[in-house]
């Protein structure tokens, strides 16, 4: 078996079967539905397995929206913060559910998208994000109605809402609270649609995680509103499944020994910077480095590890957790050579599914 040069992510099969049997078991216990997030994670040569568990894709732009259909099928969520005038006719033909951002957007096109069900984001205004960037509550939050006067003045077009309010939430209890206060604010609305998304952000998958308790909520929601809930698991679909593969190219010693490998934190595992995270790196044994990126940005680091043995050059070394919101990121900054990717199938062969060499670094500018 020959592995491709690094640096290469390297999506784990058996990992990846283990998180969806968890989805399948929580959509058969619960009754609800599970769509893959498209933004969290959009490497297609994995749907055809994921595609057995889950029921389908949402989206968050037209491309997105396109690519669920074409690659993975089955059923396919169109939400975006704003369509274009554009756009809409193409986003139609793609999708079984178009959810609307805004009332605004909503009067501009639900005429279009009359022939597919139609929905709204509703933004219940609170959420589990601890951190600004990211928190779909935060004030002057463009994302999703929450008045409910204004909710009202949709009903007659939508089926449905959309209400992604949580963020790698891994308290069930939590949730639990917070449902209730959407039943306690919303039920008036809630109880006169046929579908509510409860967008992503729930960390189902996880060590410990209690599925049952769950899947009894979610049903109990589902039979108070008469409604068939969503799940839309973007991280916890593919958490702990993949890694990033890179090699040890120069050791230098400033005081601390450093590392420089074969790529950058910028150019492949960018949401290290924005949310200003160490990497997972290996940590055990007694020799200590940190490991840098190669581009010109001084702040190019991974993180701390350590090794049971000095590291040589040529060592290479494993970076955890590659896959949610990393793979979708990746960039061309410095012009770092882009990781392949690399899939390691059950039987423990490993096949380079897609490489990218300097034309494509080309053909990404003119
Ligand atoms: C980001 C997002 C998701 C996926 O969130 P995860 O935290 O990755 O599960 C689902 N739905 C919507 C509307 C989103 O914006």
């Amino acid at each position: 078996m020959t592995l491709p040069q690094t640096p290469f992510y390297l999506i784990d099969k058996a990992a990846l079967r283990a998180n969806m049997e968890k989805v399948a078991w929580l959509r058969e216990a619960s009754g609800a539905k599970a769509l893959l997030a498209l933004k969290c994670f959009a490497t297609w040569s994995v749907f055809d397995f994921m595609r057995e568990f889950m029921d389908g894709t949402t989206s968050s732009s037209l491309y997105e929206l396109r690519l669920g259909h074409e690659e993975f099928g089955k059923e396919t969520h169109a939400y975006s913060v704003a369509w274009a005038d554009h756009e809409i006719d193409e986003a139609v033909g793609y999708a079984d559910k178009i959810i609307f951002n805004s009332l605004g957007q909503l009067d501009r096109f639900a005429g279009k998208a009359s022939g597919i069900a139609a929905g709204l984001r509703l933004n219940p205004r609170f959420s589990t994000s601890g951190f600004d960037l990211a928190d779909p509550a935060r004030p002057f939050s463009r994302l999703g109605e929450w008045d409910v006067a204004r909710l009202e003045q949709a009903l007659d077009r939508i089926s449905g809402v959309m209400i992604h309010y949580n963020c790698e939430n891994g308290d069930f209890a939590l949730f639990d609270r917070q449902l209730t206060r959407i039943e306690t604010e919303f039920g008036d609305i809630l109880k006169r649609l046929d579908w509510v998304s409860l967008g992503g952000g729930i960390h189902f998958t996880g060590e410990g995680y209690p599925l049952q308790k769950l899947a009894d909520r979610l049903k109990q929601f589902q039979d108070r509103f008469g409604v068939q809930a969503f799940l839309e698991p973007g991280e916890a679909s593919i958490t702990k499944t993949t890694t990033l593969e890179v090699s040890v190219l120069d050791i230098i010693d400033n005081g601390k020994q450093v590392a420089i490998v074969d790529s950058s934190t910028e150019a492949h595992m960018l949401d290290l910077l924005i949310y200003r995270e160490s990497a997972k790196l290996p940590r055990r044994g007694e020799h200590e480095y940190q490991i840098a990126g190669k581009t010109c940005l001084a702040g190019d680091i991974f993180g701390e590890a350590r090794f049971e043995q000095p590291l040589q050059i040529g060592d290479r070394v494993s970076i955890d957790d590659a896959a949610g919101y990393t793979m979708v990121k990746k960039n061309w900054f410095n012009g770092v050579a882009m990781p392949s990717i690399a899939i390691r199938e059950e039987d423990g062969s490993i096949r380079t599914v897609r490489s990218f060499p300097y034309e494509e670094y080309k053909g990404s500018l003119s």
